[in-house]
């Protein structure tokens, strides 16, 4: 044990060993066994899943359904209500043109979404959707009982993020889950920067739909992520990529859909993405999610400290109400300007920007500073990084100040 993290996952991340990684909700790095697993793939059975009656296509099948089994047990579903894409956008992309909505429905949003969890929702306006925007606070938090006023008759979804990819705020998903099950409306959640950081349920909180990134929070490779679907309700989405895989029968005037998942997965699959990422879980379970929870807490909390201290840096969100993220700006420096540095001087890697967010960071007055200084941490992170990242950040601030 080195700083409370357990040292095999540094050296299964070599990457770990030049730089200080503060990217985690951009992408995280892959662990080696992750890596071995895809290339066990592509060394011993690359070949087309459900296809192949041949030993090595079998095989192939039977490790990405494998996959699928572990992911699904991982966040609390069966594995039919877990849809491979190849990112978070797609999944929710996924809900937004697979559910049947029409003129006058509403969709109920916050004002702070990440693009991905919010043009999707824009674009439904095309077909005469409403957006009902709810306001976040000063610090980024989402105030159930505002969702609760939006919601009306034509209300067809609720979504929300579950924590701000730019400002780090935890929004309440299970009060918001209530409110959409008691009214019957359709819910889903965005766990891009929640999954594989904390423990997730996906019925607990009483969501139809969770959209996660694979090469995120979980750990797994680049190019890999998921759609939650309640079964309940799977009826009900319409495919948006038809083709090979997703049909039962055809016939020169029509076809029949597959079951479900399989019609959600149409064409040939990121295979080893898949297999890397069901190992990717192996290896979050194996160290305990509490454990990665309670590390990122502790990371998250000093993080937030580091940089409150210094007295010229703006600071968004609370800290009794972010995990994993915090966005800052060091007043009057450009934000790239302040990444650019802890890079050259140390190494450090942060975002700076509106990361995907500029209603985010319109809402809280940081658009004409060019966006904010976002560090972001995961299990793999160590306190004493965190040091050298404040007291690096402290210089940068006195030489500007
Ligand atoms: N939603 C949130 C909250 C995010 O932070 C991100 C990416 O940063 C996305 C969606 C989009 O994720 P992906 O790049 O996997 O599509």
């Amino acid at each position: 044990m080195e700083n409370g993290v357990d040292i095999n996952i540094r050296a299964d991340i070599p990457l770990l060993e030049d730089v200080i990684y503060l990217d985690a909700a951009s992408t995280t790095p892959t662990p080696k066994p992750v890596v071995e697993s895809m290339c066990n793939y592509f060394y011993n059975y690359n070949t087309n899943t459900g296809r192949g009656a041949y030993n090595l296509a079998v095989r192939a099948t039977k490790e990405f359904e494998s996959s699928r089994k572990r992911i699904s047990k991982f966040v609390g579903s069966k594995p039919s209500e877990i849809i491979f894409t190849k990112n978070t956008t797609e999944a929710i992309n996924l809900v937004a043109n697979g559910l049947n909505f029409k003129k006058g429905d509403s969709v109920v949003v916050p004002n702070i979404e990440h693009h991905s969890n919010f043009v999707p929702w824009l674009n439904l306006r095309k077909k005469g959707v409403n957006l009902k925007l709810v306001e976040a606070d000063e610090y980024g938090i989402i105030d159930h009982s505002d969702v609760l006023d939006a919601v009306d008759a034509n209300t067809k979804l609720i979504t929300t993020t579950h924590v701000s990819n730019a400002i780090g705020s935890v929004q309440p998903i299970k009060e918001i889950g209530e409110i959409a099950d008691e009214n019957d409306v359709l819910y889903l959640v965005d766990a891009a920067q929640s999954a594989g950081h904390m423990p997730l349920d996906v019925k607990d909180i009483k969501a139809d739909f969770v959209s996660v990134p694979g090469h995120k929070g979980l750990l797994g490779p680049i190019g890999t992520g998921f759609l939650y679907c309640n079964q309940e309700i799977s009826e009900d989405l319409e495919p948006t990529n038809y083709g090979g895989g997703t049909v039962l029968d055809v016939t020169e005037s029509d076809f029949t859909l597959e079951t479900v998942p399989a019609r959600f997965e149409g064409g040939t699959q990121n295979i080893a993405g898949v297999i890397g990422l069901g190992t990717a879980v192996d290896y979050l379970e194996r160290i305990g999610m509490e454990k990665i929870q309670n590390h990122s807490k502790k990371l998250t909390a000093k993080l937030f400290k580091e940089v409150n201290d210094i007295e010229n840096t703006i600071v968004y969100g609370s800290p009794e109400n972010i995990y994993g993220i915090v966005a800052f700006n060091i007043d009057g420096v450009n934000a790239h300007d302040v990444a650019k540095i802890l890079d050259e001087v140390k190494g450090i890697c942060v975002r700076s920007g509106h990361h995907c967010a500029i209603p985010a960071i319109r809402h809280m007055g940081a658009y004409e500073l060019g966006g904010t200084v976002r560090a972001s941490v995961h299990y793999y992170n160590t306190v004493e990084e965190i040091e050298i990242f404040g007291e690096t950040l402290r210089e940068i601030s006195k030489f500007f100040g």
